[in-house]
């Protein structure tokens, strides 16, 4: 029988070893494509965090003021992730998640230094042993070393969404940076620390047992799910046979897998079996399903949802969200201008405004102003052009003399930028009589 994502005719046209090793490539790549792309977001400005401002998505700062482009992105990318949840289940934990990369990557290490016996085995079930060809100390201390060098790295990736790559670069060369807080070196430490005991002695018993986001996406998860199939009519090929049972890095029986397991769609134990199974010039006895489980009744009425229900309903409020945040793009203001009153004295004739520009975008630029209203005869501006390298405020004093006329005057100031943009801001300045 034909799986949708492991068909036959796929696997006979490229061939057993082909396939299998396809899928075990595939699931590295992806792996691999999410540490790259967790360290090239914010390398190419696509997204970071600025503590004093907010966001910044591609060299823009986004204020919370900018609700629709920021509600819009959540809402929509929410959607997204819930149909990901309702049709892959916790693919993200066996394709995408850090946690089981770093985790492979140290039971891999393990291997090669200590042996495959080298276990972590918290529970006491899986009769860890280390060769005793292999228990030396230089080989505990390349493990141990290339553990930290992991850690070390992996703690610089959070430095990339809080600072720009120069002032990371500082950070890792030791030099002074006005950019970097005093404490930084300490706060890393502390976090390489958290992670090396993490990747050293907790890897996957973090994704069993830990992980709220592994809850999380269960919650979202249909009857028609990824989910691993078992050919139960060639059982007989599983007599003595537990090599799909031994690749699973959360220890559970592909073969008896079920809706609420610790299962992550990694495909590992389908490599394992497809491996065994390419020497015998046959498919293996695991699969990848879409769709309903084989002998399983789902009493929920959440879980007996189907695949195409959940997309009926989460689609309205995706058409929202990406609504709200093409009309935050086109609506965005990469300036900002307010006008406040300088003097403060209360009851007192106010002659002083003090106009405060904001500039949102991470490149150099130049905004004039303009007032109309009044006769430039009685006003006077500290700066007509004010130009901004990067983000920043810059605060324009405006004085208005006492020779004006008594009464209500409504002035108008206008800020234009080089690239197009103008707002106005209106102002009542009232003269005693
Ligand atoms: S590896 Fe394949 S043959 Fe071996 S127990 Fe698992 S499913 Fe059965
Ligand atoms: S059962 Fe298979 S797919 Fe699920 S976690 Fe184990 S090895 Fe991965």
């Amino acid at each position: 029988m034909n799986s949708p994502e492991y068909p036959v005719n796929f696997q006979a046209k490229l061939g057993y070893k082909k396939t299998w090793l396809s899928l075990r490539y595939a699931r590295y790549f992806s792996q691999i494509g999410m540490i790259v792309g967790l360290i090239l977001i914010p390398l190419l400005g696509i997204f970071r965090i600025d503590v004093s401002s907010g966001f910044i998505v591609l060299g823009r700062q986004v204020w919370f003021s900018d609700f629709s482009l920021v509600f819009g992105l959540w809402l929509s990318l929410a959607c997204l992730l819930v149909l990901f949840y309702s049709m892959a289940g916790t693919a993200f934990c066996g394709w995408l998640c850090p946690q089981n990369t770093v985790s492979g990557i140290a039971n891999a290490w393990t291997a090669k230094h200590l042996g495959k016996r080298a276990v972590i085995d918290w529970e006491g079930q899986s009769q860890s042993k280390i060769a005793s060809n292999k228990n030396s100390f230089l080989n505990w201390i390349f493990l141990t070393g290339k553990l930290l060098l992991l850690s070390l790295i992996m703690s610089l990736i959070p430095l990339f969404y809080f600072f720009p790559p120069e002032a990371v670069w500082s950070f890792v060369t030791f030099q002074n940076d006005d950019r970097l807080a005093g404490s930084l070196h300490w706060i890393y430490m502390v976090f390489a620390v958290i992670l090396f005991v993490n990747i050293a002695v907790v890897r996957h018993y973090a994704c069993r047992f830990m992980c709220i986001y592994r809850m999380w996406q269960y919650l979202f998860k249909t009857k028609d799910a990824l989910h691993i199939d078992y050919d139960e009519t060639r059982s007989d090929d599983c007599e003595k046979c537990n090599y799909c049972v031994k690749s699973c890095m959360v220890e559970i029986d592909p073969t008896k897998t079920s809706f609420y397991d610790s299962c992550t769609n990694c495909g590992a134990c389908i490599v394992a079996c497809n491996e065994l199974h390419a020497k015998k010039q046959s498919k293996g006895l695991l699969s990848f399903k879409l769709g309903k489980r084989r002998n399983v009744e789902h009493n929920s009425r959440f879980m007996n949802s189907r695949l195409s229900n959940r997309m009926f309903a989460v689609l309205p409020f995706f058409l929202v969200g990406s609504g709200l945040f093409v009309w935050g793009l086109l609506s965005y203001q990469p300036y900002h201008i307010s006008v406040y009153r300088a003097d403060n004295s209360h009851g007192e004739q106010i002659y002083t405004y003090r106009i405060n520009l904001a500039s949102k975008l991470y490149k150099p630029g130049e905004v004039s102003l303009r007032v109309d209203g009044i006769d430039p005869q009685f006003y006077s501006l500290s700066k007509q052009k004010i130009s901004f390298n990067s983000v920043g405020r810059y605060d324009v004093e405006l004085k208005i003399n006492s020779q004006m006329a008594a009464g209500l005057h409504t002035i108008l100031i206008t800020a234009e930028s080089t690239n197009g943009w103008q707002h106005s801001e209106r102002l009542q300045h009232f003269v005693s009589s």
